[in-house]
């Protein structure tokens, strides 16, 4: 279906319920003075997530030294990196209760390590107060492979970098990103000792064909990806570039189907998806479908 820009197709309207309790969660975030991507970007989950108590921080501010077409948040010169972030992360993940949470963060090309450190100080921190398993949403980092180790080497369970559309629309959506230079932080993470489960995205409407779609898929489960997030794109104001298509829900589940064919081992697939929605459960499922082959069982792998 062709985006017409004024009217949401009737499976894209979202409607809140009596129970989603919005205000702990803000109240925390306050409290802590921690951002998170769901309000930087204007999530439509939103309502959904806080409600249930969990959220997807964002580290290293509010500023973005890129300008990709679709993304909501701010660019412009960032602020330094703030030294007591990592604790208040790690104090939000405990007073919350969770057991899997997803850090990511602005694209800080302006900062020599590209911010990989505060990634890793974040990591480390979360590991040493609490139970909970930590999945990193990373920048590209410029493709400097020491950056990617610096993160990896504080072992986050699940390492993730989006490589969010097709090859042939880069220049249009990310014109400072590069689609080979992002498969390579995949591969990078895929190939490390300490195994973290490598996970990446596409938001689909953006204008790709379905070859390149699944010519994508090819070279994420080329580059040694696992899990797979596959959403809607909703431009988040008439100056981000506009929606090309609203894709039908039952495409979704068919690509789901495909990419679950291809070898990734779990894929979350539908209109109201995005990279850390319901993050826990992809993890959940990997590990299932991990364990289920370790003792010899096929079959069964999962979408989510
Ligand atoms: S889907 Fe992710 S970014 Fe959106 S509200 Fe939920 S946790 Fe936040």
């Amino acid at each position: 279906m062709k985006a017409t820009r004024t009217r949401l197709p009737p499976w894209l309207r979202k409607r809140l319920s009596p129970g989603e309790d919005m205000q702990p969660v803000l109240n925390l975030l306050k409290e802590l003075s921690l951002r998170t991507v769901c309000q930087d970007a204007r999530c439509p989950n939103i309502a959904e997530c806080f409600g249930r108590g969990t959220a997807t921080f964002m580290i290293l501010g509010g500023v973005c030294t890129r300008g990709c077409t679709f993304c909501a948040v701010a660019r412009g010169r960032p602020a330094p990196p703030e030294p007591g972030e990592p604790d208040r992360i790690s104090e939000a993940v405990r007073r919350l209760g969770l057991s899997h949470v997803v850090v990511t963060s602005v694209t800080r090309d302006d900062l020599p390590d590209g911010g990989s450190g505060h990634f890793a100080q974040t990591i480390r921190a979360v590991h040493r107060d609490t139970t909970a398993t930590v999945e990193v949403l990373t920048p590209d980092f410029k493709g400097r492979l020491e950056d990617v180790d610096r993160v990896l080497d504080a072992a986050p369970e699940v390492f993730n970098h989006n490589v969010e559309t097709v090859a042939r629309l880069y220049a249009a959506v990310r014109p400072q990103a590069d689609y080979g230079r992002s498969l390579g932080v995949l591969a990078r993470a895929a190939g490390s000792p300490l195994s973290p489960i490598t996970k990446s995205g596409l938001m689909l409407g953006l204008g790709e064909a379905e070859d390149e779609l699944l010519a994508v898929l090819a070279d994420l489960r080329r580059a040694g990806c696992r899990a797979l997030t596959l959403g809607q794109y909703l431009a988040p104001s008439a100056a981000h570039r506009p929606v090309a298509e609203f894709v039908r829900p039952e495409r979704f589940e068919q690509l789901k189907a495909r990419a679950l064919e291809m070898g990734f081992e779990a894929v979350a697939s539908g209109p109201f998806v995005r990279s850390s929605y319901k993050a826990g459960r992809l993890l959940a499922h990997v590990m299932n479908y991990r364990e289920r082959r370790s003792n010899g069982r096929s079959g069964g792998k999962d979408g989510v």
